[in-house]
Parts: structure tokens; sequence; C-alpha cells
């Protein structure tokens, strides 16, 4: 029997250890295989991803790449420079592929371009094997075990994966790897002659072509940020498996730590190091697998004994939320990341909403202006320069590392929805969709919606003070300091409410509290606050409790139409 031709297509997984689809492609015991990631314009162009994110997908791609080569000499991660559903067609017959491997991808846009790129397998005779390998267990199979519905909670991610099974163990990294195949571009065999004809412009443009897809250098290897045209990265975080497996050894070999684990009793205000384990970016790309993190801390857990903590606090909870955001999505589909359309989210008239494509029904990016006020909270929400020290701070630490603590995302996530501004928690969310290292279309839609208690949690009269809340970490206000430098000199009595300080103090600590924050000599000066806390409270809570009243559980007639009292 002819012997295969695989093409592993990493998108997901930008890892070697415990990769079901990998498994998968080597259990054909292939003849060549090819290593790819194609560069998707998608994006490249649409998606909102911050330059932090680029640079730890770049470090991501290097790691694989020199882990491949290390297996085969022959081989690295080929970088394809075109889109997915292009491309495939082109390759699968230039190439002689036999098959197409990769792992399956749950989110709104992978779903349409995987079902593009499948067909077009189907048509060239290429073999096409999926494999669930980002969850804990399969989304789609969680799904049908809730009954056909989103899980709302992570007790039925639980009932629902007790129904399917323990979670897999870790696969082991595969210890060789087949060489690749011969890459040729020229699809249809017309090679570029040195003798002019009437084809010879044609030939030309189309050599070009080919060689954009293997890259400026022809080779297919990843380039760095400079090269892409980008200014650097800020973020300090460093992306790669091998970081990953060693980030996770170390948090691993604190068995305490990793056994007693309490989401809630962790910082928000810690720095250098964290008080959580920072895995969620290795989490997002794939860089580490969710089943060895799980696993890892599981196996200590059991031998802890007494005094070792449950889930959902516990580390491994930590991961079932994660599941049970990315089993929610699978069962609502793409409409589970906004209001309109999605049936489990509740409609709250707020300032800025979205406005909806009307033929697909999704979210257009455009919102309505129709509050300047909450247009300029917004805008100072999003810089960190509301007035508020701590949102501040923490809205900065987003930008420059592309990283927050998940309590620090509560407070700055509440504070832009139910909890100050009263602005659509969808535009909160594409702002996180641009500054996290971690973005997860799931997990990000997932949380906003929790925080701005539109699903998944109902609580509203509960909220976060930007002043006693983080009084409650970090008396001193340390982490203000660091990421506020403005106010670094500030006596810890007004850290969190500098516009309280006497102008003797603000002196004294080189700082005026005045203006907006969005002009002026932002050394020197921080700006007001932006409203009084207490009063945009009581208006908040009062709108909330008229609009869990009206019950206005996916009310798309009201979203669409925009008949709401503005605030
Ligand atoms: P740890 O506390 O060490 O937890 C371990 C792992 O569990 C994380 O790496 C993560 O994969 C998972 N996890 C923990 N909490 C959650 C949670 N609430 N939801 C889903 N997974 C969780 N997480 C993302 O991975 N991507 C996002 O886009 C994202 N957006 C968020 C938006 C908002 C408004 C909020 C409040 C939270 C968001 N989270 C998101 C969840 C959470 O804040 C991060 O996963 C966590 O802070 C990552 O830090 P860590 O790795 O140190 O977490």
């Amino acid at each position: 029997m002819a012997k295969s031709r695989v093409i592993y297509w990493f998108r997901t997984d930008l890892r070697l250890h415990d990769s079901p689809a990998l498994k998968a492609a080597l259990d054909l015991d292939p003849e060549v295989l090819w290593p790819i990631f194609t560069w998707d314009p998608h994006y490249v162009y649409r998606a909102r991803g911050g330059l932090n994110r680029w640079q730890f997908l770049l470090d991501c791609q290097n790691d694989l790449s020199t882990s491949i080569t290390k297996l085969n000499s022959k081989s690295k991660l080929f970088l394809l420079r075109e889109a997915p559903q292009t491309v495939f067609p082109k390759i699968f017959k230039a190439w002689g592929v036999t098959h197409l491997v990769f792992e399956k991808d749950t989110d709104a846009y992978p779903l349409e371009r995987d079902a593009i790129v499948k067909a077009a397998a189907k048509d060239a005779g290429v073999k096409v094997i999926t494999c669930s390998g980002r969850t804990l267990w399969d989304s789609d199979a969680i799904v049908a075990k809730n009954n056909g519905k989103p899980t709302m909670s992570t007790t039925q991610l639980q009932s629902a994966g007790k129904k399917l099974g323990a979670i897999d163990r870790p696969i082991p990294a595969p210890s060789s790897l087949p060489d690749p195949g011969e890459m040729p571009l020229d699809f249809e065999h017309e090679q570029p002659t040195s003798k002019p004809d009437a084809n010879s412009e044609r030939r030309t443009k189309k050599d070009t072509e080919y060689r954009s897809i293997a890259g400026p250098k022809g080779d297919f290897s990843i380039e760095t940020m400079e090269e892409l045209g980008f200014p650097s990265a800020t973020t300090p975080h460093k992306g790669g498996e091998t970081r990953a497996l060693k980030l996770l050894d170390d948090i691993a070999k604190d068995k305490k730590y990793t056994a007693t684990f309490e989401k809630p009793k962790t910082s928000p205000a810690q720095f250098e190091p964290q008080s959580t384990t920072l895995l969620s970016p290795f989490l997002h790309f794939g860089a580490l697998s969710v089943r060895e993190f799980y696993w890892r801390v599981q196996d200590i857990v059991d031998k802890y004994g007494k005094g070792a903590s449950m889930p959902p606090a516990s580390l491994t909870g930590q991961l079932f939320f994660r599941d049970m955001y990315f089993a929610a999505q699978a069962a609502i589909g793409p409409k589970f990341t906004q209001t309109l359309g999605n049936d489990h989210c509740r409609f709250i008239p707020w300032h800025l909403p979205s406005k909806v494509d009307e033929e697909t029904g999704l979210s257009t990016g455009e919102y309505r202006v129709d509050s300047p006020e909450a247009e300029q909270w917004f805008q100072r929400w999003k810089v960190g320069m509301t007035g508020f020290p701590w949102i501040d701070a923490l809205m900065r630490q987003l930008r420059h590392d592309g990283w927050i603590h998940h309590l620090g995302r509560h407070s700055v996530a509440c504070f832009l929805t139910r909890g100050g501004c009263y602005v659509d928690w969808e535009r909160g969310a594409e702002v996180f969709e641009e500054y996290l290292l971690d973005h997860e279309p799931a997990c990000n839609a997932g949380n906003w919606q929790w925080l701005s208690c539109t699903a998944f949690f109902s609580q509203y009269f509960r909220m976060y003070s930007p002043v006693s809340f983080p009084q409650k970490w970090d008396k001193n206000g340390d982490f203000v300091r660091r990421w506020v430098p403005e106010l670094k000199d500030l006596s810890a009595k007004y850290i969190y409410e500098p516009w309280k300080a006497p102008l003797l103090d603000q002196k004294q600590a080189g700082v005026r509290v005045t203006g907006d924050g969005l002009s002026g000599d932002k050394d020197k000066t921080y700006p007001k606050p932006m409203f009084d806390f207490s009063k945009r409270r009581e208006v908040c809570l009062a709108a909330m409790k008229t609009a869990y009243e009206a019950n206005l559980l996916g009310n798309d007639e009201r979203v669409a139409d925009g008949s709401w009292a503005n605030l």
C-alpha cells in the first residue's frame, strides 16, 4: 500500500507534547510529514490582535520549530503565507498530499474556515483527520451529554464530563519525526523560461506569487517583528512550549501552592511574581496542553491529602471554568460572543451598544454613540486615565504586559459595565481582545457576560469598589505606584483617592490632580476621577434592578431597534 504523505497543520496546538492530533498523524506511519502553519489574513487584518500577542505567537512558533528540528534535522515549522482556504487546494495537488491532520477548533471563524478546507480536501481526494485536544473534554461531546444545552456552570460541566469518563492522560511527545517532502510552489508546473514569450508577463507574476507564499527569504521561515514591519512588543512574558513546561515544573515543585491553591485568596495586586500561574497565554496558543496541566495538578492533589483545595476554587477548578466557556460556545455558536441572537445573554440597555449586521445577525464592531459622556468614560478607561488609580494601574498593566490577574479583570470589567460606566460589555471585550496575550473568544465573552451579570452570574448588587477592594490586598498601593508612576510618591492614605489629597500633599508628591488626563502634562499631573463613584453605583444598581425586573433575556427586538432608555 502506498505510504501516506501527511500535512500536519499547527493552529491552536503549538506543542509536541500531548497532542492527540499529532499522534493521529504519526500513527499513519507517513512517508513524509510537513509540519506547517498558515498565515491567515483573517488574524492579520480582521481580528484585533495587539503586538504583544503577535510576539508571543512568534515565540511559540520559533520554539516549536527548534523542537521539530531537534527530532529531524531536515524539518522545521514551515510557514505558508497565504489563507488556508486558497493555499491548500493548490498544495494538495502539487505536493501529492494524502492526509491533512489538525486539532479541532470550535471558535466561530475557524469552524467556517475549516469547513471550506475540508470541502477542498474532499475534492482533491485528501483524507482529513481532526482530533479534540484543546480542552479537557471534547466540547461538542460535553454539549451532547448536557442534553444539547450550553454549560452555564462548572457543576453542569463536571456532571457532563463524568458521563464521558475520566479526562485523558497526556500523550508523550514523539521521539522522532518523518522527513518533510518536497514543497514545490510551481503549482501548474509552469517554470518561468529565460526566453520571453507571450506568457512571460503572466509567468513572472505567478513566480512572484509562489515566492511570497514561502516568505521573503523563500524558505518558509518565521520572521521577526521587525521583518513583519511591526514595532517591538512591550510584554515581558515570553512564549513557547519549552518555557511552558518549565513553568509548570516549577509550579509543581511547590506542592503546597499547587494542592491548596484557592483563586479567591490570590492577590490581584501581587506582581513579580504574580499570585496565579500565568499559564493562560501558553494554553491559548496550545504551547501547554490543558490535560498535562490538569494531571500534573491532580496527581499532586491526590497525594496531598487533607488541606487540598477543591473545585471551583482549586487549580483544577480553574481549568473547569475554561472548559465550561468552550462548551457553552460550542452549544450556542457564533452568537455566543454577543447579546443579539444569544438566548442565554440578558439584554441590558447599556450606553454605546454594538451595531449588528442585518444579514448575518453578527456584531459589526461598530457602536451607537448616543452618549458622548459615556464615550469619553470608555476612552479614558481604555487608556488608563479614569482618575481611579486602581482601575488605571490595571488597564496600563494590560496594555503594557498583555496580562492581568483574574480579580483585576473583574475590577475593570465591572467598572466599565454595571459598576460604573454602564457601557456595553461587548465593547470592553473588544479591548481585551486587542490587548490580552491569552485572548480566547469563548473565555473572554463568557467572563464579560459573567462580570456584567448578563449570563452565568446574576448578583448585580455585588460590585467592586475601586477604592475599598484594592485596599484589602495592597494597603500601601505598591501595585498602583508600579503602574501609575505619577502617584509613586503620594502617601498611602490617598493612593486610591488622590483627589482627596490636600494641595500640600500633592506638591510634596510632585503631582497635581487636575484635568481629564487626555491632555496636559502627563508626567506631573494625574486626572480627577471621571465621576463620583458612589453616585454612579446607585444609578447603575437602580438600572440593573429595572432591567432584571423587565426580565429582558435575549430580547432581540429591543436590542435591534434601539428602543431603550439611556442613563
Ligand atoms: P490561573 O488562576 O493560574 O488558572 C489556571 C488556568 O485556568 C488559566 O491559565 C486559565 O486557562 C484557566 N482559567 C482560570 N480562570 C478562568 C476563567 N474565569 N475563565 C476561563 N478560564 C479560566 N481567560 C482566558 O484564558 N482568555 C481570555 O480571553 C479571558 N478573558 C477574561 C475576561 C474577563 C473580563 C475576565 C474576568 C476573565 C477572563 N479570563 C480569560 C479568565 C481569567 O482571568 C484568566 O484565565 C486568568 O486570569 C489567567 O491567569 P492564570 O493563567 O494565572 O490563571
